[in-house]
């Protein structure tokens, strides 16, 4: 039997790993881990975790990694366990050098450490900027429009026909804020993976079908 694929997609906010996560399911039947979903989910239960969660959720705060990781681990489970399995996209995870570790040995704790490909969809500085500061977001179901390709002449929300409007805190500060970020937190775990020989690179600054062509092409 084929070993199920999994994806690690990394990159900045902008640089629509979203929607290439999205085609890449399509394409393979893949599950998704997201962790903007899981966190959400996770908000919702009315206990002490829930409720600090919608605290830090709604300040933009970043969840502990410990917290976030039992939320990974119980959905990594679920799909152990699911039959016929093709494999999962990981979009939004690791996002701190420990939890590319942490990853690593789980994926081999559910002997799925042989088939992982980790795709770096790369924008500059700029590009980023220029896509968080444009994208808006569907006022009825919050689905975010990115910047890019046919979503910048997207008149409504595609999934539920809603207004589409910008958000308030999609300001040039707090994109650079979240460069900022990046390169504290996330750069160390592209080097991670770049050193160990894992790491695809993808010119992110080109339309969509591109993208995920070039994605494609890395992952066969
Ligand atoms: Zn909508």
């Amino acid at each position: 039997m084929k070993k199920p694929l999994i994806i690690i997609l990394l990159g900045k906010s902008g640089s629509g790993k979203g929607t290439q996560a999205e085609l890449l399911q399509n394409k393979f039947s893949l599950d998704y881990i997201g962790s903007g979903d899981l966190l959400r989910f996770r908000r919702n239960k009315k206990d002490f975790t829930g409720k600090k969660m919608a605290e830090v959720l709604a300040k933009g705060d970043l969840a502990p990694t410990a917290v976030i990781f039992k939320l990974w681990l119980d959905k990594v489970e679920t799909l152990k366990n699911k039959k016929n399995l093709k494999g999962f996209v990981m979009d939004g995870n690791p996002r701190k050098i420990l939890e590319a570790y942490l990853i690593d040995e789980v994926l081999e704790w559910y002997e799925w450490d042989k088939n992982v490909k980790v795709v770096l969809i790369d924008i500059s500085n700029k590009e980023a900027v220029w896509r968080l500061t444009k994208r808006r977001i569907c006022k009825e179901c919050k689905e975010i429009i990115p910047f890019v390709g046919q979503f910048r002449k997207v008149k409504k929300c595609p999934k539920c026909n809603g207004r589409l409007i910008q958000r308030g805190d999609d300001t040039v500060a707090s994109a650079k804020n979240r460069i900022k970020w990046f390169k504290k937190e996330v750069w160390p775990i592209i080097n991670y993976y770049r050193k160990a020989g894992r790491l695809v690179k993808i010119n992110g600054e080109q339309p969509i079908e591109g993208v995920f062509k070039d994605i494609l092409k890395s992952i066969k």
